[in-house]
């Protein structure tokens, strides 16, 4: 649709030789392009689910990015603790090197999706059929070692594109996205992090965050009190 209404502006600027609305035209639609490649909440490419359905008690998902490593015991230990669910989206080369961690999960009762099989740096310029072994190896990881069929995905840097789009239908994922991101792995002042997780805080809300990040694992006991005394329940992406 945008890619439509894109060519039909441009043929009607060059039709009467407007060359400057011509130039505007494009820098506006590349704006447009490259940021629903970036940001995985306006659905550009393919529509992710960014919140929890609506309950009748307030809820909200922790979700944990990039696992699972030698970390994710100490996130799994505070969960235990305070008796919360949460969803973990893992790595099929980690899942290979730590699967005993990746079963820890499953057993303590969380919920397990895809994250592909390498999270390559340059993997959004991948093209389909790439993708599709990234999701399906991945997939073929978790089996292997939990016993556990995932369905759910996230895209790695939460980078969308057309060739993600196709690999989705063709593995038949569900995409998984969020509405509050802690930029945990960018942190360094715990204070500031519960902040800005605690500011956030609404009913439905998806929270990403990564189990190998040390100050996660800090402020996460706070964050899930904090939660809690406003009455809100966790639950796991279903
Ligand atoms: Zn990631």
């Amino acid at each position: 649709m945008c890619s439509a209404v894109f060519i039909a502006l441009c043929a009607a600027a060059m039709f009467t030789q407007q060359w400057l609305l011509l130039g505007i035209f494009t820098a506006v639609y590349v704006g447009i392009f490259m940021t629903g490649c970036a940001r995985i909440g306006w659905n550009f490419f393919f529509t992710s689910q960014n919140e929890l359905p609506s309950s009748t008690i307030p809820s909200i998902a922790l979700t944990f990015d990039d696992g699972p490593t030698p970390h994710s015991a100490v996130i799994l230990d505070i969960l235990k603790q305070h008796d919360v669910k949460a969803t973990f989206f893992l790595i099929g080369q980690r899942v290979e090197a730590l699967p005993q961690i990746a079963r820890q999960m499953i057993a303590q009762g969380h919920a397990i999706g895809n994250h592909s099989h390498t999270h390559h740096h340059f993997i959004n310029t991948k093209r389909t059929a790439d993708l599709v072994n990234e999701l399906t190896q991945c997939n073929q990881r978790i089996l292997q070692h939990t016993q556990h069929q995932t369905t759910l995905f996230r895209p790695p840097h939460g980078v969308t594109t057309q060739h993600l789009a196709l690999a989705l239908k063709r593995t038949h994922l569900r995409s998984i996205g969020w509405s509050i991101r802690s930029f945990d792995t960018a942190s360094t002042d715990d204070e500031a992090l519960f902040r800005r997780l605690a500011k956030q805080l609404q009913d439905r809300a998806i929270i990403l965050m990564h189990d190998h990040c040390p100050i996660t694992a800090r402020v996460l006991p706070r964050f899930i009190a904090h939660a809690r005394q406003l009455g809100y329940q966790f639950v796991t992406i279903a």
